[in-house]
């Protein structure tokens, strides 16, 4: 059975009577904002830790930031795992035909010549995303 993290927090949303949709569409701006009040104070909680530790902290928070993410995209009817996989494709394309990857002096991957920027919007539609929000 997948544990992918889509699947756990469907279950919590499930458990817990929470929001879920399963086509993108812009939420109540009380439950947006709520959202992104959970989304920051867990992105607070891996700054807290992020240096000094300890590592377990610092695991325990990354997942609850994924989760809540998750959470989050769920309550939107976002179906995240494949936004992902679509900014994935775009990092990859960083990378040359030749392989060569392009850097600067700091050592931060650039965008090379065969970079494709990710279309989340294009994926959001396929999705059912009506954008201008048609309910
Ligand atoms: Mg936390």
């Amino acid at each position: 059975m997948s544990s992918s993290p889509a699947r756990l927090v469907r279950e919590f949303h499930r458990a817990f009577g929470l929001d879920a949709r399963t086509t993108p569409t812009e939420v109540d701006p009380r439950l947006a904002a709520h959202r992104g009040e959970l989304l920051a104070e867990e992105a607070a909680e891996v700054a807290e830790v992020a240096v000094e530790g300890p590592l377990d902290r610092l695991a325990h928070e990354l997942a609850d930031v994924v989760y809540v993410a998750y959470g989050t995209a769920l309550v939107h009817g976002i179906d995240l795992d494949e936004v992902i996989a679509e900014i994935h494709r775009a990092n990859m394309s960083k990378l040359g035909p030749d392989g060569t990857v392009a850097r600067r002096a700091d050592g931060k991957v650039l965008k090379g010549e065969h970079y494709r920027a990710p279309d989340v919007s294009a994926v959001l539609r396929r999705q059912g995303w009506i954008p201008g929000g048609a309910a």
